[in-house]
């Protein structure tokens, strides 16, 4: 399977233990002993990912606790020539935040937030900062911070925005990219950028933010970030509503688009399969609706006014949608809790499917318009690759991002079956590129998508990738490894 790595790097060779051994003692130095671990017992948390397919090692985890000590660090360890792999929350799932060797530099002490402004309607945070407690002063203020994934009570802003995130509120107010307006950074030598405005409007020369944002930590290390707020919502309707099929999915989500307008906050599309799957293994979840269906919307709507009723916008849509056999059964949420039980049948999902064995996963997407139709190819082609296969398609459908995600069948080895990757990436991945899609729509490319991306990608876009690594990080020493592979890492 491509996901582990191959074979482990050659042991360091002994100038090189020295130099590694020099630098954490100086970083020591510099941080404070507490700051810089090396015992097995201490790191061990850093070096394990959530879905247990590599497993990380490290001389040593760094933790700075501010940007000035980011700054000392990539600059002593560029002195010695040794790379880091920057780690937030490690919640990434594509293995980008694993280290191979490389020194970890950890920004969870970077978490302070630094300034909340709710007439500029911005924040300004550091990288370390988990993401629910940006959410949290950000309502402190009557304000909204929209971004929102499943991982949000441990993932943290710097590896968000490295990730270019995406979650289930993307179709209203876009994904992490779209939400930042200012940036810090430390660069490969060492030197700090301070790209930190706050400003709306700001063509001056090139947009460097965009360097970073989505680059995974192969291009500098997030330190800070200006974030977008928006006004907080004063109502929230959440519904619940089995459809007969994807098209169907898609023709409810127009109505409530005709009638909600940008409203419209979360449109998630699940399969039967991983309806069943939350609710046999998650404790305390319950069957929304009266029956099983073949397909599950969840859909909610969000005004930050009552200047109209959301959930008369809501009934109208599905009601129409009932009588042209688009919605099968629904329901609308009465209350905070209510809501709260429906989202957890779809954030539960990948939590679920651990309990049902092995699960080979590709996070892809499609033009919205075309769901339907990848799910109509995919679905019987890989049913055809491993009989008694049990797809669990499940995701953003109104961002047409799907996660396709595959279950082992019953009974089956479960290394036998994670064996498979690689054939099921061929046929979904060439299915997606048929279509005009990415094969990566918001986790990232990391370790796990790497050669994914070499065969896929167009030679000129991964020439301009290549360019622009070599132009920030000469000497590789930012990430390497992830993303793409430089020609001499190609070659060791
Ligand atoms: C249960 C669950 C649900 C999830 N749901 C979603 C979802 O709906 N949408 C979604 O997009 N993702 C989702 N994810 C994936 C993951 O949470 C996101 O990719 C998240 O943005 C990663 O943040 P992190 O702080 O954990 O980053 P990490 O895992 O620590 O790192 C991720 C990448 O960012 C780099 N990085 C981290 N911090 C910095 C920094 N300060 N500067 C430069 N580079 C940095 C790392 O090197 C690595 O390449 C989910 C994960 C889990 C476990």
């Amino acid at each position: 399977m491509s996901a582990v790595p191959a074979a482990a790097p050659a042991a360091p060779a002994p100038d090189a233990m020295r130099a590694v051994e020099g630098l954490v003692a100086r970083l020591a130095a510099r941080l404070g002993p507490a700051h810089v671990l090396t015992a097995p017992e201490d790191i061990a948390l850093h070096l394990r990912e959530e879905r247990g397919l590599y497993a990380g090692r490290t001389p040593a985890v760094v933790k700075p606790g501010s940007t000035e000590e980011v700054a000392f660090v990539v600059a002593a360890c560029a002195e010695a020539g040794v790379p880091i792999v920057p780690q937030g929350g490690n919640t990434g799932l594509v293995g980008g935040q694993m280290p191979f060797g490389e020194v970890l530099l950890s920004l969870t002490r970077l978490d302070r937030i630094r300034a909340v402004d709710p007439v500029d309607m911005t924040m300004t945070v550091e990288a370390g900062c988990i993401l629910e407690d940006i959410h949290r002063a950000a309502e402190g203020e009557g304000c909204l911070f929209p971004l929102h994934i499943a991982s949000q009570g441990s993932c943290r802003i710097g590896g968000n925005l490295a990730t270019n995130a995406g979650g289930t509120a993307v179709l209203r107010y876009g994904n992490a990219k779209e939400l930042v307006l200012g940036l810090e950074v430390v660069l490969a030598d060492g030197r700090v950028w301070n790209g930190l405005k706050r400003l709306r409007k700001n063509n001056a020369g090139y947009d460097l933010r965009q360097l970073f944002l989505g680059t995974e930590g192969t291009l500098g290390i997030i330190t800070a970030a200006v974030l977008k707020l928006f006004p907080r919502p004063a109502q929230r309707v959440t519904a619940f509503a089995g459809v007969p099929d994807p098209r169907a999915a898609l023709a409810l989500m127009k109505r409530l688009r005709e009638e909600a307008g940008d409203a419209l906050t979360t449109f998630e599309l699940m399969a039967s399969f991983g309806l069943e799957t939350v609710l046999k293994h998650m404790s305390g979840t319950v069957r929304p609706l009266g029956a099983a269906y073949p397909w599950y919307v969840l859909a909610e709507l969000s005004a930050p006014t009552r200047a109209f009723d959301l959930g008369a916008l809501m009934e109208a849509g599905l009601g129409a949608a009932f009588e042209a056999g688009e919605v099968l059964d629904a329901t609308i949420a009465a209350s905070e809790a209510q809501a709260a039980a429906l989202w957890r049948l779809r954030e539960d999902m990948s939590e679920a499917q651990k309990h049902e064995g092995g699960s080979v996963k590709h996070d892809v997407s499609v033009p919205v318009s075309r769901v339907p139709e990848f799910l109509e190819r995919a679905l019987p082609a890989v049913e055809a690759r491993l009989p008694g296969l049990r797809p669990c398609p499940f995701g953003h459908v109104g961002d047409g991002n799907i996660h396709f995600n595959l279950s082992q069948p019953v009974g089956m080895d479960k290394a036998a079956f994670l064996a498979l990757w690689e054939d099921f990436n061929r046929i979904v991945h060439d299915i997606v590129a048929d279509m005009d899609g990415s094969i990566a729509a918001e986790h990232g490319i990391g370790r796990l998508k790497r050669d994914e991306l070499a065969h896929y990608a167009d030679p000129l876009a991964l020439e301009l990738m290549h360019r622009l690594k070599q132009a920030m990080d000469p000497m590789g020493l930012l990430n390497p490894g992830k993303v793409i592979l430089t020609e001499e890492q190609s070659s060791s």
